[in-house]
């Protein structure tokens, strides 16, 4: 089987650790910068990092237009955290001006969980990865406050609030798989940018 080529939106963020969680998987990583690196990718992963500074710099760097139509001609996307706000078609608590590529039917709040929780881990259930239950790690989280009729919940918090959507190939977490060894996530990017 050829190796499959997955980008890592490498503008501000995590990289380094998506990028290695795809590597140990066999995947043939690519740090997307420009229009061209993103034209040689099948699946692409949007960081976590600052979403406001991610936006920004995908404007100066003219990434933004290029990451919308790849969302919308059927990319498989992953993004976590900060990637998941960037993927959200609707934002909540934004800086002044941020925008989206959007791709996810949804409402997303930027730092939902208060300063005595900004930062903390949990074990979710997810049925789109099966057992074990997905080590979660939240650091100055968003949430999914709405959910349109496109997209599909798969991760709760156990009090309800939603921490991962899908809609099509494009998957949005609230948390850092890539930081915790939780490889799944990856896994699904990479079968879907298989078949796609
Ligand atoms: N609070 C950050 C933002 O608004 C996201 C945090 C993260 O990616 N860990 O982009």
């Amino acid at each position: 089987m050829t190796r499959a080529r997955i980008g890592v939106l490498a503008l501000q963020g995590d990289v380094r650790e998506h990028s290695r969680a795809l590597a140990g998987l066999g995947a043939d990583v690519v740090l997307v910068r420009r229009p061209e690196d993103l034209a040689e990718v099948a699946g692409l992963v949007l960081p976590g990092g600052e979403s406001s500074v991610i936006d920004k710099l995908s404007r100066a760097f003219g990434m933004r237009d290029p990451i919308r139509t790849a969302i919308a001609d059927g990319m498989p996307v992953l993004g976590t955290c900060a990637g998941l706000i960037l993927l959200a078609d609707r934002l909540e608590d934004g800086i002044a001006g941020q925008q989206t590529f959007g791709g996810l039917d949804a409402t997303v709040r930027r730092n939902a969980f208060g300063s005595q929780t900004e930062s903390f881990e949990t074990d979710l259930d997810v049925p789109a990865v099966g057992d074990p239950r997905a080590r979660a790690t939240f650091i100055r989280a968003p949430i999914v406050s709405e959910v349109g009729p496109s997209a599909e919940v798969i991760a709760r918090l156990p009090d309800g609030g939603v921490v991962g959507v899908r809609q099509g190939r494009v998957v949005g977490l609230s948390f850092h798989p890539e930081l915790d060894g939780e490889t799944r996530f990856h896994e699904l990017l990479l079968d879907t940018a298989r078949d796609a």
